[in-house]
């Protein structure tokens, strides 16, 4: 008995210091060196905010219901970046993809160099109608008071498309000649999928046979305070992004007047298929947190690096531990929710039909098709038939090892010093899901300060950017840029 208890304290003891020894030695500090040769630039402040102002007064909205499109919004906004970037105008080719989306080209001395594409969109979610009283100012007024530019799209995602033309215009008239070529696109149906824009954007230059060195695009930012036990500015680059789906799920049933009814209705079998699905939700995985962890887990608190150094023994509670709260939960699962159902039009009338709508977020890994057949297999019932109405695939992980990642994170670290940098998986869907086919090497980022506030109004109520961000944009893009478009 003595003997078994010493040879169970030794084996405790070796496995605590095997814990203690892998948190301590597992996450080394891997933060990519700032990027040499950065300078501030010269831009005329006043006239660049102006601009930005101005460009935020058009309601370039994108509306689900496709038949609310303004389309001269759309072609004024064209009209003023022509007029406001006459050095772009002048010396980049400007091409119209379906009618509005946007690529501008300023072709590289050196043909044999693969080009590089730098991404933003311009249109905007629509503002409530019972929600404008509720704006501090008009969201398509373009008021700029106290250091602070106010109105929809003023984050998501005019600043890109404005801080990137800023900036070629400030490379232009620097003289700086690109060795490789430069293209900038510029979505026009982002927050309703992109299919319109962004994709056909993709197919235009697959046409042509381009392939990119890297691609960025939005979707990441300068997070603060939402990396717990992390005080300093995390930025996070995406490097995936998650796939999406709708799935229908339809119940055909005989009619009839309610007074006489069967024991369940379509819309009985269809509530059962629902509560199914919900009750058995998808497998949490680790697997994509981990980039995340290698880049800034030196950084962590010891308790959250004794956890994640040792995952061999303490996955599971770590998965306990993260799929408490929704928001790290999407991280690592593929997510349910259950949005959109109809049955009967009137209330004593028996459904002939029952439809429900679940929205599917997808982990890399799975795809829309085997989301579905889990589906089907959860809820085991011929009477549901479930369709995809609209989905796409995630997208592969782009390495953080290319060109184009130690461009964009050399860059972040040169401007400030104190930000740590880590790669992440994007949960929304962005419009560099499109170009995976035209380079492996696809980045998400936008150098805003972001915390858990900007979330919440970004496509919510009062959307606005300090004057700052935007000009730390203009700075990033502008040395982004000229990195990018050098032979090296
Ligand atoms: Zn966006």
């Amino acid at each position: 008995m003595k003997k078994l208890l010493s040879t169970l304290l030794v084996v405790v003891i070796v496995l605590a210091g095997t814990m203690v020894y892998r948190a301590e030695t597992v996450f080394e500090d891997r933060q990519p060196g700032p990027a040499s040769g950065y300078s501030e630039i010269r831009i005329d402040e006043q006239a660049a905010v102006q601009r930005f102002a101005q460009a935020l007064t058009y309601p370039t909205v994108s509306y689900d219901d496709r038949s609310q499109f303004d389309s001269q919004a759309f072609r004024d906004f064209r009209l003023f970046l022509e007029a406001s970037y006459p050095l772009v105008s002048e010396q980049a080719t400007r091409t119209v993809i379906n009618d509005y989306s946007l690529v501008y080209h300023v072709p590289g001395a050196d043909p044999s160099l693969d080009p590089v594409l730098f991404m933003s969109h311009f249109d905007v979610v629509p503002v409530e109608e019972n929600t404008l009283g509720e704006w501090t100012h008009p969201p398509f007024a373009g008021t700029v008071q106290d250091g602070i530019v106010w109105g929809r799209g003023s984050v998501d995602d005019k600043i890109g498309v404005i801080a990137l033309m800023e900036s070629l215009e400030a490379l232009l008239a620097d003289g700086i000649r690109p060795q490789r070529s430069l293209y900038l696109a510029f979505g026009h149906d982002e927050e309703v999928s992109g299919r319109d824009g962004a994709a056909r954007v993709a197919e235009y230059f697959e046409n042509q046979g381009i392939r990119f060195d890297f691609v960025l695009d939005e979707g990441g930012a300068m997070t603060q305070g939402m990396l717990a036990g992390i005080d300093r500015p995390v930025a996070v680059i995406g490097i995936s992004e998650k796939g999406y789906v709708n799935l229908v799920l339809t119940v055909q049933a005989p009619g009839g007047h309610s007074s006489q009814p069967p024991p369940q209705t379509a819309l009985g079998i269809l509530a059962r298929a629902i509560v199914r699905v919900e009750d058995n939700p998808f497998p949490a995985r680790l697997d994509f947190l981990l980039p995340t962890f290698d880049a800034i887990g030196a950084y962590m608190p010891f308790g959250t690096r004794l956890a994640m150094g040792n995952l061999w023994l303490l996955s599971p509670l770590v998965k306990r531990n993260l799929l408490s709260e929704k928001d790290s939960a999407a991280g690592i699962r593929t997510t349910t929710a259950a949005t959109m159902a109809s049955g009967s039009p009137k209330s004593n009338i028996l459904p002939t039909r029952a439809t429900a709508v679940i929205n599917f977020r997808i982990l890399p890994g799975e795809t829309v098709e085997t989301v579905r057949q889990r589906v089907v297999a959860l809820i085991d019932d011929p009477r549901v038939q479930v369709t995809t109405e609209y989905g796409t695939d995630p997208s592969p992980v782009s390495p953080v090892e290319s060109r184009g990642y130690r461009i964009v994170a050399g860059t972040i670290r040169a401007m400030d010093e104190a930000a740590l940098v880590a790669p992440y998986m994007v949960r929304g869907g962005t419009d560099a899901k499109f170009f995976y086919r035209l380079s492996p090497n696809v980045y998400r980022f936008l150098p805003v300060y972001a915390d858990a506030e900007t979330v919440e109004y970004i496509h919510g109520i009062d959307e606005h950017l300090a004057i700052e961000d935007y000009l730390r944009a203009i700075r990033f893009y502008y040395h982004a840029i000229r990195q990018a478009v050098a032979a090296g």
